[in-house]
């Protein structure tokens, strides 16, 4: 039986080099056996054609499903037309499932802004029709949902859109979190507090981001000094 000299795993007999690392198998008193079969197939087989479209066209025809059904209930037991809330939360299902699969290749800021406008669209339709009327629908959709929506896109884009250009190991991306998303808080909170006629004051989400910023200086500091990761590693165990 050989060893690795550089991993340490058990080769098999046959191979020539360590299928975990990819070094040369030396070992002089054992020479690769070269004649009984390998155990894994020599032939590579090609991965099938890129199918996302057609994934993407196959959810759509499930969805298509339940999409009938409820428009043809509306249509045949009457009242208001609530089937559009359904309706609209299957097509907003849909585009935030088949956005990724259609794109030619990995864009995440363009699947999380047709996500969010996705969203907007739906909530849009939801505030249109509000039982209230027109007017209180589109005040509680210009005020409160619209930035709430933009807020948490903001939130998930800032991130994404850093980690694209730089490249930040665990302890910055955990920093940088941190920080996104006290200001996120506050943005919440500022959102309400217009909503609600209030005049503005922050009232809580400062505490909140003010201990994450807390947090995100600290992980900072930490991810710049070896010398302390060293130190809390020894602290604590790991
Ligand atoms: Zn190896």
């Amino acid at each position: 039986m050989s060893y690795c000299v550089n991993c340490g795993v058990e080769l098999h007999p046959t191979a020539e080099r360590c299928a975990l690392c990819g070094t040369a198998v030396a070992n002089p008193g054992r020479p690769v056996d070269d004649v009984s079969p390998k155990p894994y197939a020599s032939d590579v087989q090609p991965l099938p054609p890129n199918n996302r479209a057609y994934i993407a066209g196959l959810i759509a025809a499930l969805l298509s499903l339940p999409v009938l059904v409820c428009l043809t209930t509306n249509l045949v037991v009457g009242g208001d037309a609530w089937s559009v809330y359904p309706i609209g939360g299957i097509v907003l299902l849909w585009v935030l499932v088949a956005v990724p699969l259609l794109l030619p290749r990995p864009l995440p800021l363009v699947a999380i802004g047709a996500d969010a406008f996705a969203i907007l669209v739906y909530l849009f339709l939801i505030a249109a029709l509000a039982s209230k009327g027109f007017d209180a629908g589109m005040h509680w959709y210009l005020e409160l949902a619209l930035p709430l929506v933009l807020v948490a896109s903001a939130v998930v884009l800032v991130p994404v859109a850093v980690l694209r250009r730089r490249k930040l190991d665990g302890l910055r991306i955990s920093s940088l979190l941190s920080t996104v998303l006290g200001f996120g808080v506050v943005g919440v909170e500022t959102t309400v507090s217009i909503f609600d006629g209030t005049p503005f004051r922050l009232s809580w989400s400062w505490i909140v981001l003010a201990s994450f910023l807390a947090m995100a200086l600290a992980l900072w500091i930490i991810s710049h000094s070896p010398r302390l990761q060293e130190e809390i590693r020894k602290r604590l165990h790991v």
